[in-house]
């Protein structure tokens, strides 16, 4: 085994041209081998930037990006953009041949010198891919989940080493969305493809990384296992993308009993309990609202609102006043 990092980003730097803000500021960042790696980040953060530097797909203002410790040309120095090793799929499915069916879209991405392989393999990627049933459909009569699954298949049969993501799934629905991220998963697990996707999904990065990376104003804050992130996020930012928790100012927390130094407290929604207790049923339930398998409250107490899980249905309607026991917060 090498010490050769897989793919690295040293000193990569980007500023859009005319433009004031830089896309991606001076980062360093490795890529391990064989996982998924995601990178959130709120709009215009620099995330679609920093995957089409790793992919070179742009060049980088300064610094450089190695693949196997070979450089990664730039569309400046290269004449076909993007490294032969990698594919990338992005949110729009343009280079589908919409007349054509689903299998020749794939097929036509492999060579017919061995036409017996030629059929194996893109069989075996409809399996992978749960394509095979629409593998006689015109491509123009797919759903846009389906349309999605066939340019990963695309992306994925000529054995590429990295498969890049740039918020591919944000046209799907949900259950449909969730089928392919466990498929992606598997296909990880099965042949050690490296996974890069860019998300601003908490819920799709939570499930899906193996390493997270959090982008803000083209800078990386933060990085590392995506549940130790979740439940000890180092910045306030971190912890606004990965969940919808509610956010309280120095006073406002002393209003709700929470002595503080910290200027930020952070609550996440299940951290709190809600009881009945004889006095002090301060909070007014203001709004309950259903989200399937669970409901989340808003509580008002003094002018402020706090988001609380519950997961027992109907206990709690509009206008009760209830008591709130705190189990965990954050301070930044
Ligand atoms: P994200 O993918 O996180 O939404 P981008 O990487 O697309 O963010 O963009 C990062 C920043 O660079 C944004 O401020 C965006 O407006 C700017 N930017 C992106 N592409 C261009 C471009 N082609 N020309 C000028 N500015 C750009
Ligand atoms: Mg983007």
């Amino acid at each position: 085994m090498s010490d050769t990092p897989f793919l690295q980003a040293i000193s990569v730097a980007k500023t859009y041209p005319g433009s004031q803000t830089s896309g991606l500021k001076t980062t360093d960042l490795t890529i391990t081998q064989g996982k998924i790696t995601a990178i959130i980040g709120e709009s215009g953060s620099g995330k679609s930037t920093l995957l089409k530097l790793l992919y070179g797909l742009l060049s980088p203002d300064s610094g450089e990006v190695r693949f196997k410790g070979e450089r990664v040309w730039g569309p400046n120095e290269k004449l076909i953009p993007g490294h032969d090793a990698m594919k990338m799929v992005a949110q729009q499915t343009d280079d589908l041949n919409l007349y054509a069916k689903v299998w020749d879209n794939i097929a036509i991405m492999l060579p017919s010198t061995d036409l017996k392989a030629k059929t194996e393999k893109t069989e075996n990627i409809l399996k992978q891919l749960r394509l095979t049933n629409l593998a006689g459909k015109q491509v123009a009569n797919l759903s846009g989940g389906e349309k999605q699954r066939l340019a990963i298949a695309r992306a994925i049969i000529v054995n590429p080493e990295i498969l890049l993501l740039d918020e591919p799934f944000n046209q799907v629905d949900t259950s449909f969305r969730e089928g392919l991220q466990h498929d992606i998963r598997q296909i990880v697990k099965d042949t050690g493809l490296t996974v890069i996707i860019v998300s601003h999904d908490p819920a799709e990065v939570l499930s899906m990384a193996d390493e997270l990376l959090v982008l803000k104003d083209g800078e990386i804050l933060e990085s590392g296992n995506p549940k130790t992130m979740y439940q000890n996020p180092a910045n306030l930012y971190t912890a606004r993308l990965l969940t919808n928790c509610t956010v309280l100012t120095r006073d406002e927390a002393k209003a709700c009993g929470l002595k503080t130094r910290a200027e930020h407290v952070v609550i996440y929604p299940e951290w709190i309990e809600t009881v009945k207790t004889w006095t002090n049923n301060d909070w007014e339930i203001k709004q309950v609202l259903f989200k399937g398998c669970y409901e989340d409250l808003l509580l008002e107490h003094k002018g402020i609102t706090i988001r609380v899980l519950n997961d027992q249905f109907g206990k709690y309607t509009e206008g009760t006043r209830i008591n709130l026991k705190l189990h965990r917060w954050l301070e930044y």
